[in-house]
Formats: structure tokens, sequence, C-alpha cells
């Protein structure tokens, strides 16, 4: 199943059976949409929420993702039914334009962003972040599903007027 907006995801696929981890950055612009959406499409439904700097970029910090790990592991043995993990990275991420400064592995991503990346660009780069941490965490989590959305800036955009 596909979905054109993350809300339309959580609709869709976060009321099934089980818990859901989320994982988000620590960039102050995303947090209250996540919580937005899911209090506002699914009142009641518990989950977890974990956050680090970059959420997927993080993730792959080795001594970060034993953090993850563990907690993922915690919630388990505290009875928390978690079957998936939703990675909600974001645009214009700060880590991802600093992968040398947050100690990112250069063979998880070499370069950082530039401040003015391709919209195209940037989807392509976490998503090859991705493909490199998921297979380490479904080596830790067989089970698990996994599910990753790219969101967008919630800023406006001024608009230039055409001068005379
Ligand atoms: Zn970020």
């Amino acid at each position: 199943m596909s979905y054109d907006s993350f809300e339309a995801f959580v609709a869709g696929e976060l009321d099934k059976p089980g818990m859901s981890m989320l994982l988000t950055c620590i960039d102050y612009r995303y947090p209250r949409r996540v919580l937005d959406a899911m209090a506002r499409l699914l009142p009641g439904t518990a989950y977890d929420q974990f956050i680090l700097a970059g959420a997927s970029l993080g993730a792959c910090r080795p001594d970060w993702q034993d953090v993850l790990v563990q907690h993922v592991e915690a919630a388990l043995f505290l009875q928390h039914d978690i079957r998936r993990i939703v990675i909600l990275d974001h645009r214009d991420c700060g880590a991802y334009r600093h992968p040398r400064e947050l100690n990112v592995p250069r063979e998880i991503l070499e370069h950082g962003l530039p401040k003015d990346v391709l919209p195209s660009r940037e989807k392509a780069v976490h998503e090859s972040v991705l493909s490199k941490l998921i297979p380490m965490l479904r080596k830790r989590f067989p089970q698990m599903e996994f599910y990753a959305w790219l969101l967008a800036r919630d800023e406006d955009d001024p608009l230039q007027i055409p001068r005379d």
C-alpha cells in the first residue's frame, strides 16, 4: 500500500495490530506534526517515540544505533508490542548537512548536503542512507517491519513580488 502523505500513512497503516516505534530527528519543526497526526488520526493508540539527531543518519552512528536498539529492546521488555519501526526523516536536516561533525561513518555518508540541495537529490541521499541502515536494523530485529518518510518543511516560504 502506498500513501501520498505521512498523515495518510498514519491513518492507513499504524492502526494495525501491534505498536509502532517512531524515530524522529531532534529538529523542533517536526515533533508537533508527528504528535498532531498521531493524536488526531489515531486517538488512544499507544506508540513509542525515540529521537536522534538526523533520525536515520543518527541511527547509523554505531554508538547511537546501540542506544536505539537498547530502547527498542527495553520497550519490548516492558511488554510494548513493537512490530514496526517508522523512521521520520525530514528535509533541510542539519545532520545531513554535517555528517562529519556528527561522527557519522564515512561509508554511510561521505559528504554533507549543501543548503540548496535539489529536492530529488536530497531524497536520493536519504534513501541511500536507509539502504545501509535498514539491513543493520533487520539483523537486530528480524521480525520487525520498517517504514520511512521524508517529511517536508512546515514553514511558509515568502514569494517574491515582481518589481516594475
Ligand atoms: Zn534533522
